[in-house]
């Protein structure tokens, strides 16, 4: 370009009107394009230039999206255009035909009359037929070529840009082309119009054409990509439908149309189950296996038994949950007596559950004798809280499948015992009763109480993972409760996520108040009796439980009410409608019944010496237990003989060492000779065994009384561990044990000073009729339980520190060394 021309071009200003346009493209000199003038800073300039010249500045702002736009916000570069047409429209936009005259500078913007103006230089392209010049517009002329090959473009415009000789209006015209036809961004064509000289305007224009070649190249291929996939799933889809139809009709030739059918029916089921997409996937593939198979195989017989598992599975059914606390009182009360402590612990769980509304607090656990009402607490729960209640013994479970289930490729494999209960629940937001969880244990088959903890932890059962299924199950939504006849032999891992509530049994008066207000109205019910048809009296009632019955809890007595009940029923039927209410009185109960089974209480009858009154725990609660002990010549041999366990045993023998350690100041007389003696213990009464260490003491004093001569208070009972010091060491069970004691008319109880606290817990009726003699060592437990013997010595004093184990136990510092006797408190 000849600077002094361009020059001279500039020079020359002019004003015209602006009509800005949307900056979304742009129109170079010789374009053509129709506009719709709409706004009114638009409109007005429009028609100012169309009452002057024809001409006007097209204009595009800076940025496109900004609003309310003032003369500073457009480009310094626009073109001159002349309006060849206009005409009205009904909606008062006006349409105009443009035609770009030439591009020019903007020396000025304003605003004036409500419009914008510009005062421009206009700039003419020279002719420039330098070597570059040409070079560039073949290489221009090429890629336009190129780019429109694929297009459907006028054979008009390729021949108008092949014949143009000049860089510049080139570049014009295919920008024009691009703006009109092309995603190349606005910013890029403004860049063509700001550039006033020719073949630099080229330059960026036979960029923008590669740039757009590159793209429809990449466009091709993306969609030949797609193409071909989508073609490929149509022919997989095709060839699947092919081959299973072939199957169809094979398997129909070979007499099993109707096993299709069924496996067809399957499937419909499964989709319909609500299953999680995994479950789903799973079994629809063991389908598609089992259809390849003959029907009477066995493997067939366990694809089968997988399948209808997971139909029974509830995978989405759940029961609407409800807490109302009121309710859930109400519901308590109304289907128990007493138990007033655990109902209050339970609606509290209940509360906190309706605060949290999530399951992820502890699980309650109760803890008691059997027919204390756990079970049926819980099935009260679930009534309370509207969930649908299941219940499964965990009792004898020592094998961590029989939680968790086996591996289908065992014979005979079945799922855990959670995803039985849950089929069985039929809802996936059961109660769910994990009965006798203390009678667990475990083997090397692996230990069934880790995969429970995993079962019981709400931040991992919700992706619970049954061997058998195979399949993540969701439990989190499943409320467990657990029950345990004691809380000692439950799993510390699992004691920690539990809640423990206890239920040590009922007394005398609160087993009347059961039988008359709850079982004997139930069993009237269940045997198909009318209201009125059967009085028990309270007399009777009483005898049932103390001549039939001697448990913590009211399984045996409903078990006799029953039984009173079939026989009533029997002669009911007999007897036809003459039949009028039966009475049973306490004399009527051997007719009943039959003789009793408990005569007398178990308690001696007197004072005797080498007998003392135990306490033990046993699975039914707690129990008494006589203990004999009795010497004889012999050569200083232990005998044990009756219901003893291993730990009794061993507490026999430390029983024994203590007393040796100690003959002279418990009395024992002097001439007597360990060495030329045998010692012989017995536990006559036991038809259930009798667990832990707690007979320690019993054993002692049986011992003592035999080697002494001194009788044991028959109205005394005792329970405690005694160490070879002599000191007694607390023991489990304690509330179980007062209330059998209670039962036997036992009115003394020795119990360890550290069983205190258990103290608490124990019902007024029971804690009034007993005194408790709390001790820490074996010379307060003989001066209680011994009568003075009748060589007039009397009490024994606890030893001084002379022998050597005194003299060890200072010399380690142990804390429990013996306290003096306290004088204060007199034995009875
Ligand atoms: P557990 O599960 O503790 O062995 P259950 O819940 O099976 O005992 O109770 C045995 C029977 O005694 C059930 O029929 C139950 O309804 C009844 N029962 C137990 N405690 C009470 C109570 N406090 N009030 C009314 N019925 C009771």
């Amino acid at each position: 370009m000849n600077p002094d021309t361009t020059k001279a071009h500039q020079d020359k200003t002019y004003i015209l009107p602006v009509i800005p346009l949307n900056g979304k493209f742009v129109i170079f000199p010789r374009g053509n394009q129709k506009l719709t003038i709409a706004s009114k800073i638009a409109t007005l300039a429009t028609e100012s230039a169309i009452n002057i010249e024809r001409l006007a500045l097209l204009l595009n702002p800076k940025e496109i999206e900004k609003e309310n736009l003032g003369p500073d916000d457009f480009q310094r570069v626009g073109t001159v255009a002349s309006i060849t047409k206009d005409s009205e429209q009904s909606d008062g936009t006006i349409e105009i035909v443009v035609e770009g005259e030439s591009r020019a500078i903007v020396l000025r913007c304003f605003e004036r009359n409500q419009f914008l103006q510009a005062e421009v230089n206009v700039v003419r392209d020279e002719p420039d037929e330098s070597k570059q010049a040409r070079s560039l517009i073949r290489v221009a002329t090429t890629s336009f070529e190129k780019y429109t090959s694929n297009k459907e473009i006028r054979v008009k415009i390729l021949e108008r840009v092949k014949r143009e000789e000049d860089p510049g209006p080139l570049a014009d015209m295919i920008a024009q082309f691009l703006s009109d036809e092309s995603n190349i961004l606005p910013e890029r064509l403004q860049q063509v119009l700001n550039e006033t000289t020719p073949i630099k305007r080229l330059q960026i224009v036979i960029e923008l054409l590669e740039e757009a070649v590159e793209l429809i190249e990449l466009e091709e291929k993306i969609e030949e990509k797609i193409n071909q996939q989508v073609h490929k799933s149509l022919q997989k889809t095709h060839k699947e439908f092919y081959l299973q139809e072939r199957m169809k009709v094979i398997q129909k030739e070979l007499g099993r149309g109707d096993e299709q059918a069924e496996i067809d029916e399957l499937r419909e089921q499964v989709k319909s189950a609500g299953m999680t997409e995994e479950a789903e996937d799973k079994v629809m593939k063991e389908l598609d296996r089992l259809q390849q198979m003959p029907p009477m195989s066995a493997e067939a017989g366990v694809i089968r038994t997988y399948v209808d598992w997971f139909l029974a599975m509830p995978w989405s059914k759940r029961t609407e949950n409800k807490i109302d606390l009121d309710e859930a009182e109400r519901i308590l009360e109304e289907d128990h007596y007493g138990l007033q402590k655990p109902k209050e612990r339970i609606v509290e769980y209940l509360a906190v559950l309706q605060l949290v509304e999530k399951l992820k607090g502890p699980i309650l656990c109760f803890v008691g004798p059997p027919g204390v009402g756990k079970t049926s607490l819980g099935k009260s729960i679930a009534r309370a809280t509207g969930r649908n209640f299941v219940r499964m013994s965990l009792g004898g479970v020592r094998d961590e499948a029989e939680i968790r289930g086996h591996r289908r490729t065992y014979i005979g494999a079945l799922p855990g015992r959670i995803i039985q209960g849950l089929r069985d629940a039929k809802t996936k937001n059961p109660l769910f009763l994990l009965d006798e969880i203390d009678k667990m244990s475990s083997d090397f088959r692996g230990d069934p109480a880790s995969a429970l903890l995993e079962v019981l932890d709400p931040e991992q059962n919700d992706t619970f993972r049954d061997h058998y299924l195979d399949v993540p199950f969701d439990l989190s939504e499943v409320m467990f409760i657990t029950t345990a006849n004691i809380r000692t032999p439950i799993p510390p891992a699992l004691q920690d996520r539990m809640e423990v509530i206890e239920l040590p049994g009922y007394t005398d008066y609160e087993k009347q108040k059961i039988a008359n207000l709850f079982l004997i109205p139930k069993q009237i019910k269940e045997h198909g009796l009318k209201e009125k048809s059967i009085q028990i009296s309270d007399g009777a009632i009483s005898g049932i439980i103390h001549q039939y019955t001697r448990e913590a809890g009211v399984r045996n007595l409903e078990r006799e009410i029953t039984s009173i009940c079939r026989k009533v029923a029997r002669q009911t039927v007999k007897a036809g409608d003459k039949s009028g209410p039966v009475q049973i009185d306490a004399d009527d109960l051997s007719d009943y019944l039959g003789p009793a089974k408990f005569t007398r209480t178990k308690a001696e009858e007197q004072d005797e010496v080498g007998v003392a009154t135990g306490m033990v725990w046993t699975q039914v609660g707690g129990d008494i237990v006589a203990v004999e002990a009795t010497t004889m010549a012999g050569d200083g041999e232990l005998t044990l003989t009756g219901q003893l366990q291993e730990v009794m045993k061993e507490s026999a023998q430390t029983a024994l060492a203590y007393i040796r350690s100690r003959a002279e100041q418990l009395g024992v007389p002097p001439d007597f000779d360990f060495e030329k003696n045998n010692m012989h213990i017995h536990v006559p009464e036991g038809a259930v065994p009798k667990e832990g260490p707690s007979a320690g003491i019993t054993i002692a004093t049986a011992m003592i009384s035999a080697l002494t001569g001194r009788e044991v208070r028959k109205d005394t009972a005792m329970t405690g561990e005694i160490t070879l010091r002599g000191h007694v060491l607390p023991i489990g069970g304690l509330k179980e044990k007062v209330y059998a004691a209670s039962r036997n008319n036992i009115t003394n109880i020795i119990m360890p000073e550290d069983n205190d606290k258990d103290l608490s817990d124990i019902h007024d009726e029971i804690r009034d009729s007993i005194q408790f003699h709390k001790v820490e060592n074996m010379t307060e437990v003989i001066n209680l339980a011994l009568k003075p013997d009748t060589s007039g010595r009397g009490e024994v004093s606890a030893p001084a520190h002379d022998d050597m184990t005194e003299v060890i136990d200072h010399a380690l510092k142990v804390s429990d060394a013996p306290r003096q006797v306290p004088t204060s408190e007199s034995p009875h």
